[in-house]
């Protein structure tokens, strides 16, 4: 029977030096003798700059890959069309591609630390989540959004204030007119009696329903569409005496609204699902130029439309440059396809002789608000049919 030696720190240390792998120098491909020798060549000049190399020399091709993999995660990014999308499905499809470099191989540890380097460096859109992304629209500067809503504030308190001033002035003398006028001593017939209905007012509340969110947008658009009729009305009592009239602040704050919702909304990609649509160039052929059909499928990643002819039953494959909206006769009903209101429906009220449409939404929170001075491009006729 033989017996195994009991493991001791000795014991171990001896091995290791009988191995020799203990004073080795990696850098240098250098094996020394013993712990004295292996100080003694960390100290040298020659280990120093090797080891000097090899960091820079990591680091740079680090940094190499790293600009590589912003680049192509943008490309991809792209691909999206200012769409905003989870950054997780954006990394699943670079990394599909054959030349798609690992995150380990960057400066980024970690997709969120990531996700920060491209919003510190404003190359996208990021969410405060870190989750969704959307790039940024190349035609207009990048400005900061915090920037921008500091200038819209200012531009609106701006506006704002001869008009408020105006009205606290009238609100003054009108208060001190009715003072004077109505000075008189506080007398009551003393035989006289009071009535409290305090009872009926308390039902009454009671019985009133909850309100809805409907409801309140409806009392809302109701609001809204008297006040621009009201408007009109003053345009038109105006008109013969000026032609030219001063807006007020409320219709300035109107349109700032309008125009920021518009931009906010604004995307390249117009074509949706059940739209009717002109085919507008001879990309599928030129017997298909003029023809009239309904958008059938869309691709996300790629600008394919598959059209269903109208007339005769079958489909061809476009691009959204080759397509124009159908307008369709008056009091039917469209489809919102671009600007602030984008994805409503509505009904076509008229068209004026500028080609900008006046509509009525009909759907949503919305639903009854009256849209003037809309492009025809952002309108368009459709079918309401689900497809699979
Ligand atoms: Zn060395």
């Amino acid at each position: 029977m033989e017996l195994i030696p009991r493991p001791t720190a000795k014991r171990a240390q001896n091995e290791l030096d009988k191995d020799g792998s203990k004073w080795y120098c990696r850098t240098c491909n250098l094996q020394c003798e013993n712990h004295n020798i292996f100080l003694n060549h960390l100290t040298t000049e020659n280990h120093r700059q090797r080891k000097h190399f090899s960091q820079n020399f990591q680091s740079s091709e680090r940094q190499n890959l790293s600009e590589k993999f912003v680049d192509g995660f943008i490309e991809i990014l792209s691909k999206f069309k200012r769409k905003r999308v989870p950054a997780r499905m954006v990394f699943k499809a670079y990394n599909l591609q054959s030349n798609s470099i690992s995150l380990e191989n960057t400066q980024w540890k970690t997709i969120p630390e990531f996700l920060y380097w491209l919003k510190c460096c404003k190359k996208c859109q990021v969410n405060e989540t870190f989750e969704l992304i959307q790039e940024f629209d190349k035609e207009t500067p990048k400005i900061d959004t915090i920037e921008r809503q500091k200038k819209f504030t200012k531009v609106k308190s701006h506006s704002l204030c001869p008009y408020v001033r105006k009205m606290l002035k009238l609100d003054k003398n009108k208060k001190r007119n009715t003072v004077t006028s109505e000075k008189r001593k506080l007398s009551r017939d003393p035989n006289e009696k009071i009535n409290f209905t305090l009872s009926k007012c308390s039902r009454k509340s009671k019985e009133t329903p909850p309100i809805s969110e409907e409801h309140i947008g409806k009392e809302m658009n109701k609001c809204i569409n008297s006040f621009s009729s009201f408007s009109d009305l003053k345009i038109k009592e105006n008109s013969p005496k000026s032609t030219k009239r001063k807006r007020n602040a409320l219709e300035d704050i109107k349109m700032e609204l309008e125009s920021e919702r518009d931009h906010l909304n604004r995307t390249l990609s117009w074509v949706t699902l059940g739209l009717q649509v002109r085919i507008s160039s001879n990309f599928a052929g030129k017997q298909n130029i003029g023809k009239f059909g309904t958008v059938v499928y869309c691709s996300i990643s790629e600008d394919n439309y598959l059209i269903l002819l109208t007339d005769s039953n079958e489909t061809v494959s476009v691009r959204q440059q080759d397509l124009q909206t159908v307008i369709p006769n008056l009091g039917s009903p469209v489809r919102i396809v671009n600007g602030g209101y984008r994805g409503l429906n509505a009904i076509l009220d008229s068209v004026n002789k500028t080609y900008l449409a006046s509509v009525h939404i009909t759907n949503g929170l919305l639903s009854g608000r009256v849209l003037n001075n809309v492009h025809l491009n952002d309108i368009c006729a459709f079918t309401d049919v689900t497809f699979k």
